[in-house]
């Protein structure tokens, strides 16, 4: 297929695979196993500016737009969705700064997140708020020039592994979603700790830990924008995080299919490849058709939002559910194609499988989803 990229998106996409290749499919296998969290890869990523594309290039950015951000996520995803996850979540941490950071802080933060020196990460979800993010518990209490933050996240992607954390506070409970704030909490801050280590079913290479806030000052000017304004900055940063959690999605389908295709071509049963069994074939076909279709929507809302385009809601959120919905029935459908072999650790089917699930579930679950298209739809009476 020929995506009409410019020279520049097709060397991003390159540099990707480049890294991908050499580095991280020799690896991946190793790394779901042992849980590791590979330092050198994210050196090494950074070291290709891919880190640059997330900030503006006032700040020692690309200036690139979401699109961008796209093609780089769905390569390294088709090699290793932990490491995609660890790419993709400093970029989620950043998104809120480039939204809503004022100059002073843009100027400290976004530089050394832009080449990969510093690692950000974002601190929304608790133990009890997951889809219900208006019910955190974490306060964020002014005291002369410092807030105090007291309170636990948890299931923070790149949690103890990054330097930067965006973090949801309630500044005034009393007033609900409206008295959340966010605010920039730096490792190393007294107060700010780490928790478990979550083991997890996939995305093993990825760190997902808890945040413990104990007492926790922090200045007053790490507050992005206004007190009151977390919850907008939420929903805001995630109406430009959901194409590339979609981006994931592909990635991981793309090399599912890729890795169904070769081995039905080579396996043989009852005398012949099981690539010309028809049930096989039709398989493949459905699989490339989701690829090809997610893939389409994930391009256009990616280019819908870099076109400055404000009602971008509906459109991230669907390009989010469909791509990963794929996703999930691709990679259940190359373990079959591969069937038992499928279904054992030497062959790297089953491990897309349970690397896909979490993309129908973080960043909004699947039911949200559906909840922000239909309600949106209901709201605007247009489709
Ligand atoms: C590996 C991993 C990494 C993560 N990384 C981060 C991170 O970096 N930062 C961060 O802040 N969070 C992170 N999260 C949290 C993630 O965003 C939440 O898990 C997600 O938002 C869902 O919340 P929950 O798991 O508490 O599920 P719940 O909200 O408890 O939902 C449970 C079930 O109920 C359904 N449900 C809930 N409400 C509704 C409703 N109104 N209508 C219909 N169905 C509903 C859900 O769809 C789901 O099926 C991560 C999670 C995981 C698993």
């Amino acid at each position: 297929m020929r995506y009409f990229l410019t020279e520049e998106q097709q060397m991003i996409v390159d540099i990707c695979r480049q890294v991908v290749d050499e580095k991280i499919i020799p690896v991946r296998a190793e790394l779901d196993e042992k849980e590791i969290f590979p330092r050198d890869i994210i050196k090494e990523i950074g070291g290709s500016d891919l880190f640059r594309l997330f900030v503006p290039e006032k700040y020692e950015g690309m200036g690139s737009g979401i699109f961008e951000v796209c093609l780089a996520t769905e390569e390294l995803s088709r090699g290793d969705l932990g490491i995609a996850t660890t790419f993709a979540a400093s970029g989620l941490g950043i998104i809120p700064i480039v939204i809503a950071g004022n100059e002073t802080q843009k100027k400290k933060f976004l530089p050394p997140a832009a080449g990969g020196n510093k690692l950000a990460a974002f601190g929304l979800t608790e133990a009890e708020a997951g889809s219900d993010i208006g019910n955190i518990k974490t306060t964020a209490e002014r005291n002369g020039d410092h807030y105090i933050l007291n309170g636990t996240k948890q299931w923070i992607s790149n949690g103890g592994e990054a330097d930067i954390y965006t973090i949801f506070a309630m500044t005034d409970p009393a007033k609900g979603v409206r008295g959340m704030s966010a605010i920039i909490v730096e490792k190393g801050t007294p107060g700010f700790e780490f928790g478990k280590k979550e083991n997890k079913l996939g995305m093993r290479s990825s760190a997902t830990r808890e945040l413990i806030f104990n007492n926790c000052r922090v200045p007053v000017e790490n507050l992005l924008g206004k007190e009151g304004m977390g919850f907008i900055i939420a929903m805001r940063t995630f109406d430009q995080s959901r194409p590339p959690v979609g981006a994931q999605a592909v990635g991981i389908a793309m090399g599912a299919l890729e890795e169904a295709l070769n081995f039905s071509r080579v396996r043989k049963q009852f005398g012949t490849a099981i690539s010309s069994f028809q049930s096989i074939q039709h398989m493949l076909a459905d699989m490339a058709t989701g690829v090809e279709a997610a893939r389409a929507l994930v391009h256009y809302a990616a280019k819908v939002i870099d076109s400055g385009e404000k009602n971008i809601t509906r459109l991230s959120s669907m390009a989010k559910l469909f791509a990963t919905d794929m996703a999930m029935k691709v990679t259940v459908d190359a373990v079959q194609i591969l069937g038992g072999y499928g279904y054992m650790k030497e062959y790297p089917a089953e491990k897309m499988m349970r690397d896909a699930k979490v993309t129908q579930i973080f960043e909004g679950t699947n039911q949200i989803m559906r909840n922000i298209i239909a309600l949106d739809m209901i709201k605007r009476g247009v489709v």
